[in-house]
């Protein structure tokens, strides 16, 4: 991918995409303000998508002077935009100096979902995911998190973005205080006013921050099951070794036995030879029978240097057919945006690898 890298400047002000309402209203008692004048704030910035204080006239003048000098609305800066024949777009997002994370628009008839990182790279291994060949730099702060929102609106224009899930970059439950922040804002009616059901985290099963979860958010959720034995599990998702399918499962029932959530839905990625014959749709069937649940099955996407082949569109049916037989909700993801490199476990960016995954894995294969 060619483009020219952009200088980003730092900054030492405080960046208002940062604050949630709480933290907003925390921000606005430092300085003696009332705290509706968060609402304000949160309504300008993120509903209004306005980075300039002057345009802000229900304030002050003076208070206005007064955030120019010490605050700013800054999200990351748009380097490359790209868009599928289908519709679906991509924008990779400079964070900082040497690390650029995606961001991906998926249009569909009545609604557009849009599919936001969590931290630059990943530190998790999936086998499968090309996110994982990248090392992992660091998390994502709250403001580059509802930035990607922030920005993706401006581009898209009003009303585009009906849904979002965390499913791009990173493993947001790995980068817990920044992503909840930034989904109280995609939640909160001063902000983007989404509802729960239209906010999905996926998560490859942290346990002890799952719990935490839902002590905190009602957003609905994802996991990245991918295969119904710990065995083979181990094997794609490596995080079972330290959370196996028993206790993850047991979290998830924790997580939608409060009240007003609905099933979690189990992701699995459709692997040729691997986790793809009856014998493992019958081992799934018999795993989630007893967790109010969806699958969504979801064709491979390959990229360069991958070792797996996605199962042929037959098994995948057959697949889904026997799930459907015993009584499963199954379906089958559509890939979008692979022309453009946008499909899931397809999503880059640029990572200054701090964990020297690349020359370890180099390492291992020679
Ligand atoms: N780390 C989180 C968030 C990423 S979500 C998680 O694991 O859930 C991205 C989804 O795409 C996950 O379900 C992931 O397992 C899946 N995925 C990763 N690589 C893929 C690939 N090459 N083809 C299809 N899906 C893939």
């Amino acid at each position: 991918m060619k483009s020219t890298p952009v200088p980003v400047e730092r900054s030492e002000k405080l960046n208002l995409l940062d604050l949630d309402r709480k933290a907003m209203e925390a921000f606005c008692a430092e300085i003696g303000e009332k705290p509706f004048r968060a609402s304000q704030l949160l309504q300008w910035i993120h509903q209004r998508g306005v980075d300039d204080f002057a345009r802000m006239t229900n304030l002050s003048k003076a208070l206005r002077a007064r955030l120019a000098d010490t605050t700013e609305i800054r999200a990351p800066e748009i380097v490359l935009a790209q868009r599928s024949t289908d519709g679906t777009c991509k924008w990779v997002l400079q964070t900082d100096a040497r690390n650029r994370v995606e961001t991906v628009f998926i249009p569909e008839e009545g609604r557009g979902t849009l599919c936001v990182s969590s931290q630059v790279g990943c530190a998790l291994e999936c086998s499968f995911c090309s996110t994982a060949r990248q090392g992992f730099n660091r998390n994502l702060t709250a403001a580059e998190i509802i930035g990607q929102i922030w920005v993706a609106r401006r581009e898209l224009g009003e009303g585009r973005i009906t849904n979002v899930v965390l499913m791009g970059m990173g493993e947001p439950l790995l980068n817990f205080h920044n992503v909840v922040a930034a989904t109280n804002l995609m939640l909160d009616d001063f902000a983007y006013g989404l509802s729960k059901r239209r906010v999905t985290l996926s998560t490859s099963g942290i346990v002890p921050a799952l719990d935490r979860l839902a002590e905190v958010s009602d957003i609905s959720l994802a996991v990245s099951l991918h295969a119904p034995t710990d065995e083979l599990r181990n094997e794609l998702v490596p995080i079972n070794r330290k959370y196996p399918i028993k206790e993850l499962l047991e979290a998830c029932k924790r997580y939608i036995g409060r009240e007003g959530r609905r099933k979690v839905t189990f992701e699995y990625v459709m692997l040729d030879g691997v986790n793809d014959s009856p014998a493992h749709a019958k081992a799934l069937v018999r795993l989630l029978s007893h967790v109010p649940s969806k699958v969504n099955l979801i064709p491979f996407n390959p990229f360069p240097g991958a070792n797996y082949r996605g199962s042929s569109p037959e098994a995948i049916r057959r697949f889904s057919e026997l799930l459907h037989a015993a009584g499963l909700i199954a379906t089958i993801r559509k890939t979008r945006g692979d022309d453009i490199d946008a499909a899931c476990g397809q999503l880059v960016g640029q990572v200054n690898d701090r964990t020297r995954r690349q020359a370890r894995l180099q390492a291992a294969s020679s």
